[in-house]
Formats: structure tokens, sequence, C-alpha cells
């Protein structure tokens, strides 16, 4: 039976985040990556991976990182203060960066420079970060598309998903050009500016993820972003399954692999 990876979730919103696990095996999703948003959800994180490995459950993979929503006081030097004991302690294998990056569309930052120069210092320490240890990075661009697209080409960080991308198509351009990667929700299914997106990039550059719970979803519903996605490209499920599998690994790295 073909297998898929949910490349974007965040499971610790969940109260029974083993369930999900064993609903998403049940689903035939082999992997999941679970992103922190702040001190409290990468700590979660961690505790469900650490419990003991279940049968009949879907790989569970961690990213770090903090939200440029979740930024508050104290909230940064307690978020990194943790990465870096958790990435030299190697307490759990960390497989990516994030959620991280900038979003210039929160009402209380559209028309505040301080506040967007004090998501790019954070977002500057994840870049940072990705690149001492040797990390993916997974960003979060909504309404800065273009500062998020600079940051990421000054910092040297070469393996990169622009989560949920539907900016413009020419930073897409430059996104493509610089050989990051995308990543695509179910919300394909009704998003004109996300449809736009994932029909000018190529599928060799594409992920499929769900940013579970958002909208209720749940890691299965990564099939129905690979369907939706398939059916934009015109290309098999199978075929779109295979690349997009590939993608995954060639992003995240031998771990997250899925079972084919
Ligand atoms: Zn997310």
């Amino acid at each position: 039976m073909p297998t898929i990876i949910d490349t974007h979730t965040h499971l610790y919103e969940y109260s029974d985040a083993s369930e999900v696990l064993r609903q998403s095996f049940a689903a035939n999703v082999s992997d999941v990556i679970a992103l922190g948003v702040d001190l409290a959800s990468n700590r979660k994180h961690l505790e469900i991976a650490q419990m003991a490995p279940q049968d009949k459950q879907t790989r569970l993979h961690i990213a770090l990182g903090l939200h440029p929503g979740n930024i508050a006081e104290g909230e940064e030097a307690a978020c990194f203060t943790f990465f870096r004991e958790v990435l030299t302690q190697k307490t759990v294998p960390v497989i990516a960066i994030g959620e991280t990056g900038l979003d210039y569309s929160y009402k209380w930052v559209r028309d505040d420079e301080a506040k967007k120069r004090e998501q790019r210092d954070i977002f500057e320490k994840h870049l940072a970060l990705a690149k001492e240890f040797n990390l993916p990075i997974v960003v979060h661009s909504r309404g800065a598309w273009r500062d998020c697209l600079s940051m990421v080409k000054a910092s040297g960080v070469s393996k990169v998903d622009f989560h949920w991308y539907c900016g413009p198509l020419d930073v897409l351009g430059e996104i493509l050009d610089n050989g990051y990667m995308i990543s695509c929700p179910p919300a394909l299914e009704y998003s004109p500016e996300l449809r736009r997106a994932m029909e000018a990039a190529p599928l060799d550059r594409i992920l499929v993820e769900t940013d579970t719970p958002v909208r209720g979803w749940s890691p299965k519903d990564v099939w129905k972003s690979l369907r939706l996605l398939a059916n934009l490209k015109n290309t098999s499920e199978e075929e779109t399954l295979q690349i997009v599998n590939r993608n995954a690994q060639a992003l995240f790295g031998d771990d997250c692999r899925g079972d084919s």
C-alpha cells in the first residue's frame, strides 16, 4: 500500500496525539513533521516523541521554532535556550528548524516598524541556527514574502520550505531559482492565490502538508492535498505521490523517506 508524508502539522494542539498518530497510520501516512510555535508547544512535541514507540503509529519528526505570531515577552530567550539544549544534547532527533518566518499581516504588526524588526531579528536567529546545525528550515511568509526570501538568501541556508506559499509570482520565481521548495495544504481546493502558486511551480519543488489542525484538518487529509495537486498538474496520483515523497526526502533527509 503506498504511503504519504505530511510535512507540516501542529500535533501539540491535540490532547491525545498518539491517537492521531494511530489514525494517521491507518490512513497510510508514514511520517509527519510536527512543528513547534512557542516554548510550550516545542516541549509538548518532545514529550510526544519520547513516549515509548507504539506499534502501528505514524513516525513523528520534530521541528523546533518560534512562530512570528507567538512572539511574547521572554519567549524568545526561553525558546532559544531550549532549542540549543535539544540540538546539542540530542534529546530527540530534530529534522528541521520551524515554524519560523515573518507575518506582516497581523493588525498589531501592519503599521509598526519596530514589531516587524523584532520579527526579522528572531527569524534571523532561526536561520543562523539552521545554518549552524545544517538543518532545513520551514518558513511562514504571509504578507512578508519578499523580506522572507531576502533573508533566506542572505543566510546561506539552502534547504528551505516556503510553507503554504500563496504570495506573488515574482517572489515565487526567485524561490524556485534559488532551489527552495513550497508546500501545498488542502486549501488548494478554495484558495485562488494558492492555486496560482502551485500552477506556476514544477512538481519536483512541491511538498504536501495539512497544517493540522487548521480548518479541522488532520494528517490523513494530506491525501486531499495530493489529490488536488495531481488534478491541477494533470498527473496521476501515483506519479505525484512518488514525486512529493521524493521531494520530502530530499529536503528533510533519509529519516523522512516514507515506506516506498
Ligand atoms: Zn503551521
